[in-house]
């Protein structure tokens, strides 16, 4: 019987076991991700960007969330040697009717406690020679990051505490018992007396397997990236 079973292994579900065993060292963790991976949809696959919040409404979870994250994100990295880059960001209005939401995001930034500065389009031609701008903002604290190696780490460290980590291991079937749940996978059946859902864009179709009917739906849409030629690499 575990203690907490968490579903999913991108970067929620190994946080939230990692913190679980920091939290609660003496109970059993397990954290069941269907591929042979960790980190292989989203967390794996995302922009690497290490966000400042600036975008987030003043004194929201959200915007004090990503502040807090954007910094702990760096001093993990640091601590662990992982790849990463505090470069910064610059936002900037190509358009004069982009001016007054530049204005907005500059005083959304300042409220959210950031560092940032108001900046000339000359100024932002020193940063980014190729962008042809009116006005800009920088943005100190925005960073990039190897999400995959970010994972890998806490994957690392959950092992480290007695976590268990389960790959190529699909939750098929959750049913309720006295005591919680017994998940069946392809892979086995596990006991739990808490069950955590981080399984990113399926978490609806799992909520389903445990009887729940949850109100939001997931609709995906479909993204592509493009990656520049060498010879246009710095553009
Ligand atoms: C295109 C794009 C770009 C983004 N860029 C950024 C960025 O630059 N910076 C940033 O901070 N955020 C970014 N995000 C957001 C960020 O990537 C996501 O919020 C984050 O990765 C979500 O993590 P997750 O663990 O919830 O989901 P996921 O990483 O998708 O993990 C869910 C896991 O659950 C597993 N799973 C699902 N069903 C089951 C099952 N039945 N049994 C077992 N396992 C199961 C899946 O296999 C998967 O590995 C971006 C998102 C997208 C889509």
């Amino acid at each position: 019987m575990y203690d907490f079973v968490i579903i999913g292994g991108g970067i929620i579900g190994l946080s939230t076991a990692l913190a679980l065993g920091k939290n609660y060292p003496s109970d059993r963790i397990l954290v069941l991700e269907k591929e042979n991976k960790w980190a292989f949809h989203q967390t794996g696959n995302n922009s690497g960007v290490i966000h400042s919040g600036i975008y987030y409404k003043p004194g929201s979870f959200k915007a004090k969330f990503c502040r807090n994250g954007c910094q702990s994100m760096v001093e993990f990295c640091q601590e662990h040697g992982i790849n990463h880059e505090v470069c910064g960001k610059v936002i900037v209005a190509t358009e004069e009717e982009e001016l007054p939401l530049l204005e907005n995001l500059y005083q959304r930034g300042l409220a959210n406690g950031l560092k940032i500065a108001k900046i000339s389009a000359e100024e932002v031609k020193e940063i980014e020679p190729y962008v042809s701008c009116l006005a800009g903002i920088r943005v100190f604290s925005t960073g990039i990051v190897d999400y995959k190696q970010v994972c890998q780490k806490y994957a690392d460290l959950i092992t480290a505490q007695g976590g268990e980590l389960r790959l190529n291991t699909k939750v098929e079937k959750i049913v309720e018992t006295a005591q919680g749940q017994v998940l069946e996978t392809n892979n086995g059946s596990f006991e739990t007396r808490l069950l955590i859902n981080c399984a990113g864009l399926h978490s609806d179709r799992v909520a389903k397997l445990g009887g729940v009917t949850p109100e939001a739906k997931i609709v995906p849409f479909r993204g592509e990236y493009y990656e520049l030629v060498p010879e246009k690499r710095h553009l």
